[in-house]
Formats: structure tokens, sequence, C-alpha cells
């Protein structure tokens, strides 16, 4: 990145890797990661046309995530830094995703992707209030494991997605989830189950048909849930982020929400949906404008290589929210 502008988002793809065995070994993800680390960011470079002396900062998201590929990206980003002299900023990984869909706070931030579905307050950048999450699979888990009951490989999202345009959604009448709850969480894992059961019941029901009900039953809930939540904090901006914000029905019904309540509604351009390294630089860039700590337990990013930046640990589970001093 240069200021605001992103020169270039090399991403190098494991999907080929993950499909041969229906989803992500761990060892094998983080192997595939050192192999290309180096090559992605030469390659970077040479997009951007910088050379590696015009480099001022290096970011890097160390958590949540699978703890071997972080090691490999946060060990590359720091020891970057350190043998240069210039700032290293870690970043959480939900903070790329939000940051991939706005700059502006305050807002209400929707956050649905392979591993997460939470509701976020955001007052101001960096200060994240958490009202509700998934109880059991995230919003993009629930589409991979349903394509995979359909047959349709992995990453099973957009394929599923596709699928589903051929279908009626209005085919088969799945039980909304959580309709009785009065809090702001998500559940997808009963949803999955009574798919798994109508193909065991049904093996001739036409699966463009199960994917449509599917997504807009899962769609419908991301809707409902997120319209009281604005409600309740009566903020009129709403940011979508995460690989699930790429979804076509989704990004329907948030245009057609933002013009019923007149509301600012944004999502991630679609290439800066799923997972990719534009959207740590662009938080990274975020917290330095704002001079915001990234996370109670992260260094200052202004403070160049501070042993604290420097020596943080790659955390697999980590919460968007900083812990409150007790
Ligand atoms: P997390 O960010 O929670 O750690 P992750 O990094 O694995 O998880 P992302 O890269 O944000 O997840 O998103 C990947 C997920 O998005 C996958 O589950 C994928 O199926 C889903 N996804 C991508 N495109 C679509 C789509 N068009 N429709 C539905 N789901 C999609
Ligand atoms: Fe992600």
């Amino acid at each position: 990145m240069r200021g605001n502008d992103v020169l270039a988002n090399v991403v190098a793809s494991q999907t080929a890797l993950h499909e041969a065995f229906g989803g992500v070994v761990p060892e094998q993800a983080s192997r595939e990661h050192l192999n290309v680390i180096d090559q992605v960011c030469q390659q970077a470079l040479a997009t951007a046309g910088v050379s590696l002396a015009e480099i001022d900062a290096v970011a890097a998201t160390y958590g949540p995530g699978l703890v071997g590929a972080l090691l490999v990206g946060l060990n590359y980003a720091r020891a970057l830094a350190w043998s240069r002299d210039i700032p290293f900023i870690p970043i959480h990984h939900l903070a790329g995703h939000i940051a991939a869909a706005t700059s502006q706070a305050p807002f209400l931030c929707l956050i649905a992707s392979g591993g997460h579905t939470s509701l976020f307050d955001v007052p101001a950048w960096g200060d994240y209030l958490e009202l509700g999450k998934s109880r059991d699979d995230a919003a993009g888990e629930a589409f991979d494991k349903v394509a995979r009951l359909l047959g349709l490989g992995y990453p099973g999202g957009p394929a599923l997605s596709r699928l589903a345009t051929e279908g009626e959604a209005s085919a088969y009448a799945f039980t909304p989830p959580l309709r009785q709850q009065t809090g702001f969480d998500f559940s997808f894992s009963g949803l999955k189950t009574a798919v798994a059961t109508l193909l065991r019941n049904q093996p001739d029901a036409n699966p463009a048909d199960v994917a449509a009900s599917f997504e807009a039953t899962v769609v419908t809930s991301l809707i409902h849930v997120t319209t009281r939540a604005l409600e309740k904090t009566g903020r009129t901006r709403l940011v979508v982020a995460g690989g699930v914000a790429a979804n076509r029905l989704l990004r329907e019904r948030l245009e057609a929400l933002s013009a019923e309540l007149g509301i600012d509604v944004s999502v991630p351009a679609l290439e800066l949906t799923t997972d990719n390294g534009a959207m740590i630089a662009l938080a990274a860039q975020h917290h330095v404008a704002t001079a915001h700590t990234p996370d109670a337990r992260t260094p200052d990013a202004r403070t160049p290589n501070t042993p604290d930046a420097l020596t943080i640990d790659a955390a697999p589970y980590l919460p968007l929210q900083p812990v409150k001093p007790t």
C-alpha cells in the first residue's frame, strides 16, 4: 500500500491442495505457506513497482487462525521489519476483514466468514463491542458443509451459491434458526442437519432447489438479526465483511435493506472479501492513521519494533474485543 491505495494484492490460493482432501489439513497448509510466502512477497513488490528499500512498515495477522500458518506469516513479516528497522504492525484477522469494507467509524458490523459469524457495534475504529455470535457453525462453514452434502467440492460457498441460482428458494421451508431469541446470536448447525435429513429421506430432491432454499434461510437469518441490531443500536451505517459477504443473494438483500431503512451499507470489493493480504495492510493503515492501538494486548502501532511487537505470539483463538483490565 501507498497511503490509502492498494498497489498489489497477491493471493496464493491453496484451493487445489485442500480440494483433494475436502478441507484444510493444517500441517499441509502451513508447509505450503512456507513454500510460497517469499515468492508472493516478491511478486507483490514487482506488481507494485516498489523495492524492498522503499517499504516503511510491515503488517501481518497474528490471529485468530491455524497456528502453523499464522507463524509462517508472522515470523516472515517481523523478521523483514527487524532486518530493515521499520515498524512491524500486528493485526487481528477480523480487523483485516472489516478494514476491507470501510475505514469510517461508527458502524454496526456483521462478520460472516469461514470461522466467524458475529455482530459488533463499532463506535470508533478499533473499538469492538460484540452483540452476538454463532452458537455453533459459522455461516461460511455451514455453506461449506452443505455444499459437501450436495457433492459440490471445496470451498463450497461459491459453488453452492452458483447452483442456487438455478433453483427455487421456496421449494423447501427450512425452519429459521433461533426464531424466539431476544438477543443477536446465530445458529446454523440445525439447518445443516435439516438439509442432511432431507437428502437422506428424499434422495432425488433437486440439488439446486435445496441449495437455493438453504442459501435463502441463511441469508434471511443474517438479515433479520442484523436488522434488529440496527434498531437496537440506532446505527445508520452497516458494514458486512468476511468471505460470505461475497454471496450474491446477501449483497442483493443488503442493498434492499439499505433502501428500505435509508442506511449506508458497506461491503468489501469482491476480491477483498475472502482472505487476502491487502485487508491486513488496510487495517494497519487505519490503525496508524487513527493512532489506535490494534488490540489491548498488542503494542502501539506507532512505536517501531517495540519488543512486544517483535515477540508477540501467534494466537489461534483471539477475541476481537480488547480484554478490559479488571
Ligand atoms: P475466518 O475469517 O473466520 O478466520 P476464513 O478466513 O477461513 O475464516 P474467509 O476467507 O473470510 O474465511 O471466508 C471463506 C468462507 O466464505 C468459506 O466458508 C466460503 O465458503 C465462504 N464464501 C466465499 N464465497 C461465498 C459465497 N459466494 N457465498 C457463500 N459463502 C461464500
Ligand atoms: Fe478470514
